[in-house]
């Protein structure tokens, strides 16, 4: 049964009686096929193509008890190119170890057969063959599997033993004792000679398996070497790269240095300009120090001229505050002189439909520039009216103000101030007091002037300005500012002496004259509201524009409050005329009652009466403050010079000089003209001087503002000298610091420099050593490395060269021993027969001596009859071997023959006879006993005594097929010599027939 482990049915080429089965019996592993061509595979080369390769076993069934052989065919197929030891496996054939870690690369090398031949097996009742596969190291393989049956000889075939007759080739048959003794003695020769061969194949074995040992330590050691070699090449490889990586960050940091040096230059060269100007700008800034130190005594100079002066300002602002005083003084006085109540006359142009109507003017204006009007009334009488101002028609809003605007002055200066329009309704008043956009009144060019005033004295006078907008209507006060209708009662309250308010009204502050024009609107406004003829209510209640000013001396902190009240009064006209009832006239009632009032509190006031009847109306209680006293009151009496309103006119003339008589009296208006001429020089006088004064004031004023501004100038000089002077010390210490700060950085960098460049020095320093090194390495490295390589393999050639010495000496040995073997067993044997012969030549000559008894004494001493001449031996051998083994051992046996023949070829037939009597015998001691029988016999005391196999006999034992080769080339070689043995036999044979 021959199995083709891994692969399919093989058939051996020209031989068809063996037939591979495919793979079967196997239990576990792996198939694995090559398409490599086997070496020296025998006739079935692609048995060795495919094997079973892992952990797998072979088990073979149903086999009929008895003895087997086992033959396993291997090849590395699998790591061709090595190393040893990658495939080392034991293998056990019925649990018993055949084969002790096999390597099959170790032995044969890659894609190469290897043959376990003829493992003796026992089987059992159980008819089974384990053939186990187990790895030492790596997977077992396998190619092939054997398994043989022991060959039986028949008994037939077993059969008495024959005699060759030398002479005639006749059989002589001879006796079963004979033959038993024969053997016996055979046996005890070759069993002899067999312990010699046994001895020396020992011997040999152990030569063998030192030999063995001595190549396998000397391919260790070559394998170290390897190793070594390898590592050294890795080592080079590695320093290599480890060069070349250095190579590379020398060169980044080479690279690196040399960016860094070019951005420190830069930075560096930076620097230093820096430093330069900054030395410059230290230079100026010293020098400018200097300049400043060398101005410190013009500047104590200076400080002191300035503090002198600010004294003198002191002087100067004590001064002017006197001089302001009493310019205050004297400006009351003259107001006063003039009048604190004073009475402009203002008459209306006629209206177009009046100068239609053809009502003629009742009004002469001639002397109306001394304050004189003269009225016609009735007839050609003409009554002369003295006011302080008299207004023609053709008088402007502008002209009008003018006289006014000195009371606003004093309003500034602290004193109250009460500006009213008396007269009939459609007389003016509310032109006068108010105006239009185009031609604004009293109340807006008043505050107009007042802030005018207050911007010019903003420096030594701060004020504040708001305003209340009332209205008194049936004797109710009504606040025209208030953005929401109040229930509640307006009712004036006395704050303290002389101040009087009306808690609840609305006083808006005003900053601007814009403000003011929108709050006299708001105000005017609101008194239209609630009324259905506009006109008509606002001629039957008095409209009252309160502007409160609240006055703050800068120079010496007096704070003073002021009021100006400027009223559009209700009209004035009779109640007689009107004729009216209910709440008509009630309102008429009312208002001349708060006029009559009116009229009482001012005649009060210049009767100087002890009780002045302010609260008899609403008006004049809120008036109060701003009638009598230090205040200041104007009136603007509003007349038409239509004939038509003659009589009211009248009446308001008369109301307007009464109320102009407080001042002047009746009594006064008798002075004599030279008295009146005196004190007109002493009034002109008087406005002489005070406009001198005023002038010196204003001179002051000026010298004032112009020792303060350059007081201020200097002080501010001085300021802003000794601040440049801290500020460029500053500057300078900023500066030196810094340019300490520079020296140091630059210092520190010039370190860092150095020590860059040292850094970088050495780095060079180390890329040249490195680049000395790697040039000694280069030169070096590979010579030593080749050196060793060439070293190793010179010492490899010597150990291969001595092993191939040892080997061919250890062959010489065994060949020269062969010989020995052949030639001194040749000569014993020869010397043996020699004495034999001659012993029996002795015999024989005795024998001749006795002539007659011959044939008997020979055939008793045989034990074989004279007419068994045709008797053979035969000497049955096991053809168990290969025939050529075999072919081998009858050549030799036939040389052995032949060699005996020749030797006495010469001698009588008698002789010759005799001689191949006594070499029957010889050739019987020459027969060998094939070695599978003696394979065998070693094999089956081996496995009955079932010890483990040496590893070196095993092999010793393993017919490798290049020993085969080697064996079959012997064999042939050993061949050739038969054939000319034959050859010369044939000849010899030749010489003997003719001998014969
Ligand atoms: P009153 O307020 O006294 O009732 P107004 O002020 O309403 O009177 O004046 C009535 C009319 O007379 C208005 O149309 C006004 O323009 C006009 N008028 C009054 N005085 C002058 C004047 N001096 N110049 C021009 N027109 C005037
Ligand atoms: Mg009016």
């Amino acid at each position: 049964m021959f199995v083709n482990a891994g692969g399919g049915i093989v058939k051996e080429e020209g031989n068809l009686s063996i037939r591979v089965q495919p793979d079967s019996f196997f239990q576990g592993g792996d198939a694995l096929r090559t398409e490599e061509t086997i070496i020296e595979g025998g006739n079935i080369p692609s048995l060795y193509q495919s094997a079973r390769v892992g952990n797998f076993c072979y088990l073979f069934n149903n086999l009929s008890p008895g003895d087997y052989f086992v033959d396993l065919h291997f090849a590395e197929i699998i790591n061709i190119n090595g190393p040893r030891g990658m495939r080392v496996f034991d293998v056990f054939v019925q649990e018993e170890k055949v084969l002790s870690k096999l390597d099959i690369y170790s032995i044969v090398g890659a894609n190469k057969a290897l043959q376990l031949a003829d493992v003796r097996v026992s089987v059992g009742e159980e008819g089974t063959i384990i053939i186990r596969f187990e790895g030492v190291n790596g997977n077992p393989m396998v190619s092939g599997l054997c398994i043989k049956s022991e060959a039986r000889l028949p008994a037939s075939q077993v059969k008495q033993g024959y005699v060759i007759c030398n002479n005639c080739d006749a059989e002589i048959e001879i006796s079963s004792a004979q033959n038993k003794y024969l053997r016996m003695m055979a046996t005890v020769k070759y069993e002899k000679k067999i312990e010699e061969l046994k001895t020396q194949c020992q011997l040999k074995t152990d030569e063998c398996h030192e030999a063995w040992m001595s190549l396998t330590a000397a391919s260790e050691q070559l394998e170290k070497v390897r190793m070594v070699l390898d590592n050294k090449f890795l080592q080079n490889l590695y320093l290599d790269q480890a060069m070349e990586k250095q190579a590379a960050d020398l060169r980044d940091i080479c690279s690196k240095y040399e960016h860094d040096k070019r951005l420190w230059t830069a930075v560096l060269d930076n620097l230093e300009k820096k430093v330069m100007a900054m030395k410059k700008e230290h230079c100026q800034l010293s020098h400018e120090v200097h300049q400043c130190s060398d101005s410190i005594p013009e500047l104590n100079k200076m400080v002191f001229a300035v503090q002198a002066m600010v004294a003198q300002c002191d002087d100067l602002k004590l001064k002017f505050s006197e001089e302001q005083a009493k310019r205050k003084m004297l400006y009351n006085q003259i107001q006063e002189a003039k009048g604190n109540i004073r009475v402009f006359c203002r008459c209306r142009p006629l209206r177009k439909e009046e100068i239609s109507a053809g009502y003629p003017m009742v009004t002469d204006f001639d002397a109306a520039k001394d304050g004189e009007l003269g009225i016609f009334a009735g007839g050609s009488t003409k009554k002369i009216f003295k006011f302080d101002r008299v207004y023609t028609p053709k008088d402007d809003q502008v002209d009008v103000f003018a006289d006014a605007s000195p009371m606003v002055v004093s309003v500034l200066d602290g004193y109250n101030v009460c500006i009213f329009a008396y007269g009939q309704t459609g007389t003016g008043k509310t032109f006068t007091m108010e105006g239009s956009e185009q031609n604004r009144g009293v109340n807006y060019r008043t505050l107009k002037q007042l802030f005018k005033i207050a911007e010019e004295r903003k420096d030594t006078f701060t004020y504040s300005i708001s305003v209340s907008v009332l209205e008194v209507y049936n004797e109710q006060i009504r606040d025209l500012l208030a953005t929401s209708p109040t229930s509640k009662k307006l009712e004036i309250r006395q704050a303290s002496e002389g101040v009087h308010h009306v808690p609840g009204i609305v006083e808006a502050k005003v900053e601007n004259i814009k403000e003011v024009w929108s709050v006299l609107q708001a105000g005017s406004n609101a008194r239209a509201v609630g009324s259905n003829n506009v006109n008509e209510h606002s001629s039957r209640s008095h409209c009252m524009l309160c502007i409160m000013v609240s006055t703050k001396n800068l120079m010496n902190g007096e704070c003073t409050k002021s009021k100006l009240w400027l009223v559009d009064l209700a009209g004035s006209e009779r109640l007689a005329k009107t004729e009216v009832q209910g709440d008509r006239l009630k309102e008429a009632q009312n208002i001349n009652r708060s006029l009559s009032a009116l009229g009482d509190v001012i005649s009060a006031l210049a009767s100087k009466s002890c009780h002045i009847p302010f609260r008899n109306s609403k008006l004049t209680h809120l008036l109060q403050d701003s009638l009598g006293g230090d205040s200041k009151t104007l009136m603007f009496v509003q007349i038409s010079p239509s004939e038509q309103d003659l009589g009211e006119t009248l009446s308001s003339l008369n109301f307007a000089t009464r109320v102009r008589g407080v001042e002047l009296g009746p009594a006064r208006k008798q002075i004599d003209m030279g008295e009146l001429q005196k004190l007109k020089m002493m009034l002109d006088k008087a406005k002489q001087e005070l406009r001198s004064k005023e002038e010196a004031l204003k001179k002051l004023e000026e010298n004032l503002h112009n020792s303060e501004g350059r007081a201020k100038d200097k002080d501010q000089l001085c300021r802003s000298q000794q601040e440049k002077v801290s500020e460029l010390e500053g500057r300078l210490a900023s500066k030196t610091q810094f340019c300490r700060q520079l020296e140091k950085q630059l210092l520190e960098l010039a370190d860092g420099m150095k020590e860059k460049e040292e850094i970088c020095f050495n780095l060079q320093q180390k890329v040249k050593e490195l680049e000395n090194k790697l040039k000694e390495q280069e030169h070096t490295k590979p010579m030593t490395l080749q050196h060793k390589v060439k070293e190793l393999e010179n010492i490899l050639k010597d150990r291969t060269q001595q092993f191939g010495h040892h080997s061919a000496m250890l062959q010489q040995q065994v060949n020269e021993l062969e010989n020995k073997l052949t030639t001194e067993g040749r000569n014993q044997r020869f010397q043996m027969l020699q004495q034999k012969i001659k012993e029996l030549e002795g015999q024989l000559k005795l024998q001749e001596q006795q002539e007659s008894v011959l044939p008997v004494c020979c055939a008793e001493k045989l034990g074989v009859t004279p007419n068994q001449t045709k008797s053979r031996i035969r000497v049955q051998v096991l053809q168990e071997m290969d025939p050529q083994s075999m072919r081998n051992l009858n050549s030799m046996n036939q040389t052995i023959n032949q060699e005996s023949v020749l030797l006495k070829g010469t001698d009588s037939l008698h002789k010759i006879r005799r001689r191949r009597e006594l070499q029957s015998t010889g050739t019987e001691n020459n027969i060998l006993l094939s070695t599978p029988v003696l394979n065998k016999r070693i094999l089956s005391t081996e496995s009955k005594n079932a010890r483990p196999i040496d590893q070196s006999r095993a092999l010793a034992r393993l017919t490798r097929s290049t020993k085969s080769a080697a064996t079959s080339h012997r064999i042939l070689s050993s061949n050739k010599l038969y054939k000319d043995q034959v050859q010369g036999n044939k000849e010899s044979n030749k010489s003997k027939i003719w001998l014969r």
